[in-house]
């Protein structure tokens, strides 16, 4: 066990690939959480912690914006500047927590190209300061577009990521709905299931650059539905790991996969396709109510502390309930929550490779 400790921290180049390997061998995955400010990241790194497991943190376009405020004038740049302010905020505490975080951005369709350019530029700059990437990964979702398209920008972007040590998430197939405005509810059945020829054509044009993951479709939809309304076929996977086995005569499962949409998903499916290399599964809808309905119970239990700072009745001071870091502390313990049953689901509760007190006083 011991050879493949990694330090604790932002994780990228080969200790992300030893990372998402042995998440694949030992059939297991983590949880990639949609954040929006130092609560939902701290509250994902104290989920980690206290599971004792690795976790991925990833920002989308929006939450990259709210990161930076609603407030700041130019949109584009607090895009950008959000989702670096964001990263460099985990390089500062991902360490002190003990475990080992992939940071990652989220959906990046055409239009948003010019964000993933500009956050490599700063990921460019940063590598040059301390050796490290900003961020482990990027994803470029033009699953929308068409494969020639999708490809040969991945390929060009890839290029460039892989020269600092970062990994690319592609998307083929359509995930159903919608992810901070990217993506549609009204697509064709047949593209919500991801073709293993796309696979091949993807592993063929990329694999040789550097190193990527792919965001496959087997039925998932961002954000949660009625039940019935979807139809999870984790084994649609299999197909595409056994067409690039067959064709390049690779060991099992050589495709690294992310299942997106993963709230509200079917326990069994998601268990099912931990066997056919997922190693991602992206979390949002769940833990961003995870928060609210936490905060929202607070508020109802004490409902007079958010109308009076003093009682008007008796007297009391409410100072210490409608302190927001009162309530900000509770919606940050849902989240935790909410975790701690994605490890569970995920089977990667007590799986973190981060180099922990207990070995180094074992190795010494
Ligand atoms: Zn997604």
């Amino acid at each position: 066990m011991s050879s493949h400790k990694l330090k604790p921290g932002v994780v990228s180049g080969k200790d992300y690939l030893t990372l998402v390997k042995a998440c694949k061998e030992g059939r297991y995955a983590l949880p990639a959480v949609n954040v929006t400010g130092t609560n939902t990241i701290n509250a994902v790194l104290e989920a980690a912690a206290k599971n004792r497991a690795d976790a991925i943190i990833q920002l989308s376009n929006g939450g990259a914006e709210f990161y930076a405020g609603k407030g700041c004038p130019d949109t584009f740049q607090a895009k950008v500047l959000g989702a670096v302010s964001a990263a460099r905020h985990v390089h500062m505490m991902a360490a002190q927590y003990g475990v080992c975080v992939i940071l990652h951005t989220d959906h990046a369709n055409k239009a948003l190209i010019p964000w993933v350019e500009a956050m490599l530029e700063h990921g460019e700059a940063f590598y040059k300061e301390t050796g490290k990437p900003l961020f482990s990964s990027h994803m470029l979702d033009l699953s929308e577009d068409d494969i020639e398209f999708n490809l040969s920008e991945s390929a060009r972007l890839l290029k460039r990521m892989a020269k600092i040590d970062m990994s690319i998430e592609i998307e083929l197939g359509v995930t159903g709905g919608e992810e901070d405005g990217v993506g549609s509810d009204d697509i064709d059945n047949a593209k919500l299931y991801t073709q293993p020829e796309d696979v091949l054509m993807a592993y063929d044009r990329l694999n040789s650059i550097g190193h990527f993951s792919v965001a496959a479709s087997f039925g998932n939809v961002h954000g949660v539905y009625k039940p019935g309304n979807v139809k999870l076929r984790p084994d649609i996977l299999k197909n595409s790991q056994d067409l690039v086995q067959k064709t390049h005569g690779t060991a099992a499962n050589p495709l690294d996969l992310v299942f997106h949409g993963g709230s509200g998903s079917e326990k069994d499916k998601i268990e099912e396709s931990l066997n056919y290399g997922v190693f991602k599964m992206n979390i949002d809808t769940d833990t961003q109510f995870a928060f609210s309905e936490a905060v929202g119970k607070f508020v109802e239990k004490n409902e007079r502390a958010f109308k009076y700072q003093i009682d008007p009745e008796d007297g009391t001071p409410y100072k210490k309930l409608y302190d927001p870091r009162k309530w900000l502390r509770v919606g940050e313990e849902g989240v935790i929550a909410r975790l701690n049953e994605a490890y569970v689901d995920l089977k990667s509760a007590g799986k973190s490779l981060a180099l922990c007190d207990a070995d180094k006083a074992k190795c010494a």
